[in-house]
């Protein structure tokens, strides 16, 4: 009898008792390799010495004092670690307490934005198909997986989808990279003149897709046309790096290898390493300097912001990938796991697609390699996946619903940083024997 109402009311969960380094340990004394950062999250694995004390540190000195009456040292040092981190003029930080509140507070962000520039009539965002950005109503309204949203519907205010850029399923044969990056990124254009550029207030997509499509890079040169069109209509940009950022694909920030600079970032995840719960959203200066010089502050606001326990543990997580060279290591470490998975797995008849950057990774099953055609949803292939591989102690991240929220299956791995060679090997073969099991049972 459990009085926690979990995610799944039937499933039967193993209870964790403790964590070091790449692995998690149960309380019946199983061990599990950590392939997925659970969601990307536990990018120093599970017993950093450095946030630990850190946070204990902040513990002794103050937990908690609201923002309302003061600020904290160490919010104040994490947010210019934050924008030191980042390109001009990405130079303010406003700290929530996950992924969701980022990306709500961002687009309130640039609601206000333009209230406070004096054009209230931009109310309409733009998002992409397939991408996630959280399960509050805002950011569930702008994220673009049917399944997620469906119940939900009624409840959401609506918001103008464009194509994917996802060119394993999309890119024609006879067309180059460019000319599909080209051609996905110019529906942006056509949807802002179907809107009217007056009324879009911003675009937002995750520069790599993670949960909802498993590890999707753009194709080179969609960026750089994106924030073109966003520019020509002013239009934001609001790029979401809840599960792409801090790292995971090796550099700080993933729009980095995109070589633009949105207007708002939206971090969490691995900003904490989960040591402690804590998101945010970095601004450029030209929207804080409309809100500051306008009204003179954000319409927002949660208890819990710029928490001084949860800002403790970022610095030290920030701190601990910078003096370890960690971005350096996700690169090395990501290119030789991407190696191995090609070697271990394209050789299965229902591995389509292996992609991502740095260690942040999707493997995409079909039913047939040659037409993609995707496996029956009636496989439950993910959920066969993920369970085997619990058994075999492997923790993985598989999903349903690849191509459109529905159809398709994919496996998403995210380890920890500190994952070193002999553990990419156990990755790797634990994640084949449980994807060879679970073939055979669905058969
Ligand atoms: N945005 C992206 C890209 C995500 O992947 C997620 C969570 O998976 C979110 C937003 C929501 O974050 P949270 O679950 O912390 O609310």
């Amino acid at each position: 009898m459990t009085h926690v109402f979990h995610r799944h009311c039937h499933a039967k969960l193993p209870s964790i008792a403790s964590g070091e380094g790449v692995y998690l340990f149960d309380t019946e004394g199983k061990q599990y390799l950590d392939g997925c950062g659970g969601a990307a999250v536990s990018n120093l694995g599970h017993n950093h010495t450095a946030v630990k004390d850190a946070i204990k540190q902040q513990l002794d000195a103050i937990p908690f004092a609201h923002t309302g009456f003061f600020t904290n040292q160490v919010s104040e040092d994490l947010a210019t670690l934050l924008t030191d981190l980042a390109p001009n003029p990405l130079n303010h930080v406003y700290f929530v307490s996950g992924g969701s509140e980022a990306v709500e507070s961002a687009l309130k962000m640039a609601r206000q934005y333009f209230v406070e520039i004096g054009k209230p009539q931009k109310t309409q965002f733009i998002a992409r198909r397939q991408s996630y950005h959280g399960n509050t109503l805002g950011a569930l309204a702008v994220g673009g997986n049917e399944w997620r949203k469906e119940p939900f519907r009624p409840l959401l205010s609506s918001v103008h989808h464009i194509s994917p850029c996802y060119a394993y399923r999309d890119q024609g044969d006879n067309e180059t990279e460019l000319d599909y990056s080209m051609r996905v990124a110019n529906e942006l254009e056509t949807k802002i003149l179907e809107v009217g550029a007056d009324n879009v207030m911003a675009f937002v997509a995750e520069p790599v897709v993670g949960a909802t499509t498993g590890a999707v890079p753009a194709t080179e040169g969609y960026f750089k046309r994106i924030r073109e069109i966003c520019d020509q209509y002013d239009v934001l940009l609001i790029l979401d790096e809840v599960m792409c950022g801090i790292g995971r694909t090796g550099t700080f920030y993933a729009f980095e290898q995109d070589k633009i600079i949105p207007d708002l970032v939206t971090i969490a995840k691995g900003l904490g390493a989960g040591y402690q719960p804590i998101g945010a959203v970095v601004a450029s200066s030209k929207i804080y300097d409309a809100i500051a010089n306008g009204s003179g502050f954000f319409q927002h606001g949660h208890t819990f912001m710029a928490h001084p326990m949860a800002c403790a543990s970022a610095l030290a997580t920030i701190n601990t990938i910078l003096n370890e060279h960690l971005l350096d290591k996700v690169t090395e470490q990501g290119e030789k796991l991407k190696n191995k998975l090609e070697v271990a797995l394209q050789p299965l008849p229902y591995v389509g697609d292996i992609r991502g950057r740095g260690l942040f990774l999707g493997v995409e099953l079909v039913a047939d390699k040659l037409t993609k055609t995707p496996l029956a949803s009636s496989t439950e292939a993910n959920k066969k996946v993920k369970n085997i591989a619990m058994q075999h102690g492997l923790m993985c991240y598989p999903m349903a619903g690849t191509i459109d929220g529905k159809q398709g299956h994919h496996i998403l791995i995210a380890p920890p940083f500190i994952i070193n060679d002999e553990q990419l090997d156990e990755l790797v073969t634990k994640l084949t024997s449980a994807l060879i099991e679970a073939a055979k049972a669905w058969g």
